[in-house]
C-alpha cells in the first residue's frame, strides 16, 4: 500500500480527533482507537486492502469531528468515503435508533464495511473489558457487550480470524463480569 497515504490518512484523523479523548477513566487520546481498529483490520484480520485499512483509520472522523464526506472523498477518494458512509451513524437520530439500525444495516453492508465494523466493535469490547467508563455499571456493560455481539453477527462471514479475535474478547470480557 501507499505509505505516504497510510500517513496521511494518520495525520488527517489525528488532527481531527485532536481534541476528543475516550471514555476510560485515563481518557486516553481518541485517535489511538482508529489506529487501533486498522490495526486489527490489517494485524489480525491480515486484510492488505488500502481501501479497508484508510476507512478503518478515518471510521469515526465524520461521526465524531467536523470532518465532511466531501473533504474525504477529495483527500482519499469515493470508494474509501463510501465505506466510511457505510459505517457512520445518522446522528440526528436518537441513540437507542441508532443502535438499533446499526443491527439491522450490518448484514447488507459491504464487504470492506463489515471488516471496519468487525474490527471497531472487538476495539470496543477490549476497551469495555478493561477500561471502561467509569460511570458504568455492570448492566450497562453487559447491555453494551450484547449490543455490540448482535451488530458482529450481522458481519459474520467477512473475516474469520477477526471474528475469532472478537469471540476469545467478548468471552473474556463476559467472564469478567460473570454472565
Ligand atoms: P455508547 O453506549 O454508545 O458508548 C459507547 C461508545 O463510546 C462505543 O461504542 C465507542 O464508540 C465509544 N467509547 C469511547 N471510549 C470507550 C471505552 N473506554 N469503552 C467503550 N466504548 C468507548 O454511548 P452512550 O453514552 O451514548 O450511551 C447510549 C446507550 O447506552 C443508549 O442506547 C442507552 O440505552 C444505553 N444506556 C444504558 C444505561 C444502563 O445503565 N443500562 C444507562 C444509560 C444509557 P466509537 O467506536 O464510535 O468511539
Ligand atoms: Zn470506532
Amino acid at each position: 500500500m501507499d505509505t505516504a497515504l497510510l500517513l496521511t490518512a494518520m495525520d488527517f484523523a489525528a488532527r481531527k480527533h485532536r481534541d476528543q479523548r475516550r471514555k476510560d477513566p485515563e481518557k486516553s487520546p481518541y485517535v489511538n482507537h482508529p489506529i487501533a481498529v486498522a490495526l486489527v483490520v490489517a494485524g489480525v484480520g491480515g486484510v492488505v486492502d488500502a481501501v479497508t485499512i484508510l476507512a478503518a483509520i478515518l471510521h469515526d472522523t465524520v461521526e465524531d469531528t467536523d470532518t465532511s464526506f466531501a473533504e474525504l472523498e477529495a483527500s482519499f477518494g469515493r470508494e474509501v468515503r463510501d465505506v466510511v458512509a457505510e459505517v457512520t451513524d445518522d446522528k440526528s437520530l436518537l441513540k437507542d435508533e441508532r443502535k438499533r439500525l446499526q443491527v439491522e444495516h450490518a448484514p447488507h453492508a459491504s464487504l470492506r464495511a463489515k471488516i471496519v465494523k468487525l474490527a471497531d466493535k472487538t476495539c470496543n469490547v477490549i476497551d469495555v473489558n478493561n477500561s471502561p467508563p467509569p460511570d458504568w455499571s455492570v448492566e450497562r456493560r453487559r447491555e453494551f457487550l450484547d449490543w455490540s455481539s448482535a451488530v458482529v453477527a450481522g458481519c459474520r462471514g467477512a473475516n474469520a480470524e477477526i471474528e475469532a479475535g472478537f469471540d476469545r474478547e467478548i468471552a473474556s470480557a463476559r467472564a469478567r463480569l460473570g454472565s
